[in-house]
């Protein structure tokens, strides 16, 4: 048996312990953003553990791949919340002015339908103002909604 490591197998090789910093198994490219999360399946036992975080080329060419550390990955899901967070936000705010303008509709339409037949050309002007508050605000809404949505939806 030798003690020199240099020529033993991959296997005989000692574990070397994982930096305290870095998130076990993930590396990222610095220039495109690629993120790549290794796993270790154990057969044996049939659980997944986390892989090493050796830096390795880059397969979009662009430069090496560095391990993540644990601030990076607390920033990255920080940015992820509040953007998931400001996403809701616009969709809850189009949602909601979409719901106002139907209540707009509805009332409009519940108001000339009321009007006797003698006076359904004279309309208060309430009435007229609220219909053309809706017409202004409608494409504006539906805008808004569709820009919540995201950039592939008509
Ligand atoms: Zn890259």
């Amino acid at each position: 048996m030798t003690t020199d490591l240099a020529g033993a197998s991959p296997v005989d090789q000692p574990v070397r312990p994982q930096r305290a910093d870095v998130v076990p198994g993930v590396v990222y490219c610095a220039r495109c953003h690629f993120r790549l999360v290794r796993k270790t399946l154990y057969m044996l036992s049939g659980t997944v553990g986390a892989g090493d975080s050796d830096t390795e080329p880059c397969p979009n060419g662009c430069g090496p791949l560095w391990p993540v550390t644990w601030e990076q990955e607390a920033r990255e899901g920080y940015k992820c919340a509040d953007d998931l967070f400001e996403r809701a936000k616009r969709a809850e705010d189009a949602l909601r002015e979409l719901v106002a303008l139907k209540d707009i509709k509805d009332e409009c339409l519940r108001v000339r339908q009321r009007r006797p037949q003698s006076v359904t050309r004279i309309f208060p002007q309430d009435l007229l103002d609220a219909e053309a508050d809706y017409r202004n605000r409608k494409d504006a809404a539906w805008a808004a909604a569709r820009a919540a949505l995201g950039p592939n939806v008509l």
